[in-house]
């Protein structure tokens, strides 16, 4: 059978540990391999091991391939993005830098509105164009699954059409796509005095034509004062579930809304933003065993400093999980290594909680823990060569880019020599 090896590597974080989330001291635990080698088959890792004890497997047929000393790491999963939209809001970042607020660009038409307008007027190939662009930057910045929801369309057809865009990024790259429907993203201009009338759509046809379609594996919701309301929220995941779709919620971003406790009640798979969410909410999360999913780029990017309570979060037993939020309003960045640069140096987490909450804690947010986010025989071959030799480099020197090459299912699809 043919088979690939990397061998020669400073470090392998393995990953490897019990079949589910990590909490407390487990997301130290990062099963680190010195000298490490990786073989592998039919695009499965096939053993993990040091580099002296796995050439022992190879064949003449396998094709060898020297890591020279540098770090081996599971792809991120980066478990939160907005992956498909039309244009960008170049303007407003210029605007807001000029002392307009981000309220005010929303009253003249700007912010969610502006791309929902260009993202409605743009076609299915066009969307497409732009989310393969987007997606080599995923992979070119070590990232081989994301989570990707719609929410910039707000109508039947055009949520359909971004969900199947979503579906195309993940068939025609290497990108690796989990869909979630965002119709809750924010009230469309049709029904700016309708909230109602738009809560009855997602629920009566959006929703249902969404999973008749098989378009989407999970269900959010903007929770949020001036969005969604904790009631309307209630009814679309009620619905969502009933549908058959895992919930995640956009909960506490800008103000302690009872986005938690919802989620927890929903028995949502994850609580996403959470930089207001106060003891009960945490409590509550902890006990629903909800997943919090961290966004420090949306902090960081709209110049904003209260992070989420991250230390206090792992120090309760939450399966953290790091994600960018990736969105041209508040986080238009693809870098996971830039967000683990934040979650230590902005939300304290040691880079071995970081490197947990990017990586398997992701993966099981995601209902992929079988499959992705460590690497240990049987699973997908998705992992990144980094140029580093230390796994503490990655948040250390941030900004610089520090991917080597990026495999996905033991193929290569990045590489920069
Ligand atoms: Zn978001």
């Amino acid at each position: 059978m043919p088979s690939t090896a990397i061998i020669n590597a400073s470090q392998i974080l393995t990953l490897a540990g019990p079949a589910r989330p990590r909490v407390g001291w487990e997301m130290r635990e990062l099963g680190i391999i010195d000298k490490g080698a990786l073989l592998i088959e039919n695009g499965r890792v096939a053993k993990v091991g040091p580099t002296e004890e796995i050439s022992n497997s190879f064949t003449k047929e396998t094709q060898i391939i020297d890591a020279g000393g540098r770090l081996i790491l599971p792809g991120f999963v980066d478990a939160h993005t907005h992956l498909v939209f039309a244009g960008n809001r170049l303007d407003e970042y210029e605007q807001r830098l000029s002392g307009t607020s981000y309220q005010e660009i929303a009253a003249a038409g700007g912010g969610i509105k502006k791309t929902v307008a260009l993202t409605r007027a743009a076609t299915e190939e066009e969307l497409l164009t732009q989310a393969k662009k987007h997606s080599n930057w995923f992979l070119s910045s070590g990232t081989t699954t994301i989570e990707a929801k719609s929410g910039y369309g707000l109508s039947l057809e055009s949520e359909l059409k971004i969900l199947k865009v979503i579906k195309r990024v993940n068939d025609e790259t290497p990108l690796k796509c989990v869909p979630t429907f965002l119709g809750a993203h924010a009230f469309p201009p049709e029904f700016a005095d309708d909230h109602h009338g738009y809560v009855r759509l997602i629920i009566e046809e959006i929703l249902p034509a969404v999973t008749e379609q098989g378009l989407a594996e999970f269900c959010d919701a903007f929770c949020e004062k001036g969005y969604f309301t904790v009631e309307q929220c209630f009814e679309i995941m009620n619905r969502a579930h009933a549908l058959g779709l895992g919930l995640r919620l956009h909960a506490d971003q800008l103000s302690s809304s009872g986005g938690a406790n919802l989620a927890a009640e929903m028995g949502a798979v994850t609580a996403d933003h959470l930089e207001h969410t106060d003891d009960y909410g945490i409590a509550a999360l902890r006990a629903a065993r909800v997943q919090p999913v961290l966004l420090p780029g949306s902090v960081y990017a709209l110049g904003l400093s209260k992070y989420p309570d991250a230390k206090r979060m792992v120090d309760e037993s939450l399966a953290v999980v790091l994600a960018t939020d990736f969105n041209p309003g508040s986080s238009p960045t693809t870098s996971m290594p830039m967000i683990l640069s934040l979650a230590c140096t902005q939300m304290q987490l040691l880079p071995a909680e970081a490197v947990v909450a990017a990586t398997i804690n992701a993966a099981y947010s995601l209902k992929r823990g079988h499959e992705i986010g460590s690497l240990e025989p049987g699973k997908a071959a998705d992992f990144v060569i980094f140029d580093c030799e230390d796994y503490r480099e990655i948040p250390y020197y941030f900004g610089k880019p520090s991917v080597w090459k990026t495999f996905v299912a033991g193929e290569y699809c990045f590489s920069t020599s």
